[in-house]
């Protein structure tokens, strides 16, 4: 027997044999991590009579209702940022590590922030969940608000790279740092003593690739991240690692938009392709910057899933004045299989941002369970195929329980039928153009 195959066995039988008979069996031999994202702190949120004058991340506009938690129209005030972390440590539960998939800054004109800012506000907010969090590991990524001007994340060495490497020591080595300076990406091991292998974290810079990114247009390998990409995948195969790959602009299909990809179609494809090749390689997917609830399963040529991607909501509850529907705060927990880090299931936590700014408390707490909510098993690629079958029937309720999921309880009273439901259909089960063509053009065939 292969030692680590026995340590694997001797670990499995140890964490059997400690766990109490009955359904809490299955989950001793899981671990756990946190994952937030889009925190877009608003520094000048504060309450006062003149409703144009809240938040700056309002533009102008009325706030609709705000309040101490915040308001559908502003971004967050620090003490709704404060609220959601000192849930997720009032919570004890148990995690390995977490992962913050970028977005810091506010969205406010151009002209109200400065590189000086952008830094202090990713300053602030590292600061703030070392704080919470001084032992925990946190793997992060940098988001397309997470730079100045915003969305121009440059391929080369930066101030902003720089001085956010420096706030990111604690938790990344030496190794991830250095790359990180270069390309605001990185990779590192997590080795943990009750997982029998070390998982591979790669943390992406894909606004590189985000279409409003005007720095990388006509280039091909922008900060030369796809070969380098290629490279640290083709090293982990060989090894027989396992790899999480986190961002913050997600590869794939917009749900709410139709034929729009977040990152410039060539980029796009150039992904799907290199995450098919090393499909076997990567155990999850995890990404921000939509704001909402989603999940992918990439398909390979065949139509067979091989890969489990996952959109998670955020903090900030804004949305514009012209958009009809907006997301409560959210957090998630994930669970993972400590021997090959598959994904096994997912706890999603809200604020119910009304109520908590009602009764001036913030009472976090769990929106769904993902395999109980769609009846499936686990999280694994073939699972989610399942999932996005069933959400695929006409008329289906766990699709609307699943887009009631997507806006984080926002209104239970909206609904999405035929367009709205044919996009974020097409973009659960397909990441690539021709594939996703092909399932728009043959909605009526399946609603
Ligand atoms: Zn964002
Ligand atoms: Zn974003």
């Amino acid at each position: 027997m292969e030692p680590r195959l026995a340590l694997a066995l001797a670990l499995l039988c140890s964490a059997l044999q400690a766990a109490p008979a009955g359904p809490q069996r299955a989950r001793s031999a899981l671990g756990q991590f946190w994952h937030v994202s889009d925190l877009h702190l608003d520094p000048t949120y504060h309450i006062t009579p003149d409703r144009t004058k809240v938040c700056s991340s309002s533009k102008g506009v009325n706030a609709s209702n705000p309040g101490p938690f915040g308001d559908f129209l502003c971004d967050s005030p620090y003490q709704l940022i404060l609220s959601a972390f000192e849930f997720m440590n009032d919570s004890k539960e148990q995690v390995s590590f977490m992962i913050w998939t970028g977005d810091s800054p506010p969205h406010v004109h151009v002209k109200e922030l400065s590189t000086e800012l952008v830094i202090s506000i990713i300053g602030n907010l590292s600061s703030t969940i070392r704080n919470f969090f001084p032992d925990l590991q946190v793997f992060p990524a940098l988001g397309n608000h997470d730079y100045w001007p915003q969305d121009q994340l440059p391929v080369t060495t930066s101030e902003v790279y720089n001085a956010v490497a420096d706030f990111w020591k604690p938790w990344l080595n030496d190794e991830a740092i250095s790359t990180f300076r270069k390309g605001g990406f990185y990779t590192q091991l997590f080795e943990s003593s009750n997982s029998y292998q070390p998982l591979r974290i790669i943390s992406l810079n894909t606004n590189l690739y985000y279409s409003p990114n005007k720095v990388t247009v006509n280039i091909t390998d922008p900060a030369n991240q796809f070969a380098w990409l290629e490279e640290i995948l083709e090293t982990s195969s060989q090894k027989k690692e396992k790899v999480y790959i986190i961002g913050h602009v997600p590869v794939g299909y917009l749900p709410y938009a139709r034929n729009t990809t977040a990152i410039r179609e060539y980029y796009n494809e150039r992904l799907v392709k290199i995450f098919r090749k090393y499909s076997s390689v990567i155990a999850g997917q995890f990404f921000g910057h939509t704001h909402r609830d989603s999940i992918m399963v990439l398909l390979d040529e065949e139509e067979k899933p091989v890969n489990s991607l996952f959109v998670a909501p955020a903090v900030t509850p804004v949305k514009s004045v012209l958009q009809t529907e907006s997301n409560n705060p959210g957090v998630r927990l994930y669970q993972y299989d400590l021997f090959d880090y598959s994904l096994q299931d997912l706890w999603q936590f809200y604020l119910d941002l009304r109520d908590a700014n009602k009764k001036n408390e913030s009472n976090w707490k769990l929106e769904y369970i993902l395999t109980k909510t769609y009846g499936i098993e686990d999280l694994k690629p073939e699972s989610l195929y399942e999932m996005a079958k069933q959400l695929s029937v006409p008329n289906s309720t766990l699709f609307e329980q699943y887009y009631s999921n997507y806006i984080v309880s926002y209104d239970k009273t909206i609904r999405c039928e035929e367009g709205c439901k044919t996009c974020q259909i097409c973009a659960i089960q397909y990441l690539d153009y021709s594939s996703y063509t092909d399932c728009i053009n043959h909605e009526a065939v399946w609603r």
